[in-house]
């Protein structure tokens, strides 16, 4: 999987490619799919969400730029996958999902795995989390039009904003990074995710 869906595809950092060949995706999945894990896809984890595809992950992560010593929010934990990449490279991980069900299970497989270093909230992720903010890095799993207000208002000087943008069946992976002028942005390429719902999301 590393090799071929990820340094042939121009992922390079070397700390991302250590934790995608490291965190055992196979456990982020359900037990009939585990055969499947480490395909070239996402794949369903229930109440209709999905695991984003190993690419994406990576592509996400090393997007975000994390060292060691930073503070990073998730919103739409959903398998809890790209939630331990992330922990694996930064101090904190904060992360929110809105389905109580696959939050549970996502908490449960960090905890046997024993990534302490992760809070997950149950609730609607576009609000962000007003308590643990400033964020070095903000990765957003799941699509939307338009960048959530509060989470810009919850970015750090010099912070990173991963997110999806565009309509429901196909978006552009873009990168925001606040700068002492404003927000820089970049495109990362198209992508496909599932919708995010909420207050400054799509309406749920
Ligand atoms: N990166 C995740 C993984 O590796 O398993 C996949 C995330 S999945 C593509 C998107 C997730 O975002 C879903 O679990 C969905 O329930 C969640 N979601 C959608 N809208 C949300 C919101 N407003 N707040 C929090 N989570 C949300």
């Amino acid at each position: 999987m590393v090799q071929e869906q990820l340094v042939n595809r121009g992922i390079k950092d070397p700390q991302v490619l250590q934790a995608m060949g490291k965190v055992p995706r196979h456990l982020f999945v359900e037990s009939a799919l585990a055969d499947r894990a480490h395909d070239d896809e996402p794949l369903p984890i229930g109440e209709r969400q999905t695991i984003s595809q190993p690419y994406m992950v990576a592509l996400m992560t090393e997007a975000a730029e994390l060292r060691g010593e930073q503070k990073v929010l998730e919103v739409g934990t959903g398998s809890g996958y790209q939630t331990a990449i992330l922990a694996g490279l930064c101090l904190n991980v904060f992360s929110i999902e809105k389905i109580h069900a696959l939050a549970v299970k996502a908490r449960a497989v960090l905890d046997g795995l024993s990534y302490y270093n992760v809070a997950i909230h149950i609730g609607d992720g576009t609000l962000g989390w007003s308590e643990h903010a400033p964020f070095d890095a903000i990765l957003v799993t799941a699509g939307t039009p338009e960048l959530p207000r509060p989470l810009i208002g919850q970015l750090a000087s010099g912070g990173r904003l991963i997110i999806p943008l565009g309509d429901e069946r196909s978006q552009v992976l873009k990168r925001f990074r606040r700068t002492a002028s404003g927000l820089e942005e970049e495109g990362l390429g198209d992508c496909r995710f599932v919708k995010l719902l909420g207050r400054y999301g799509w309406p749920d």
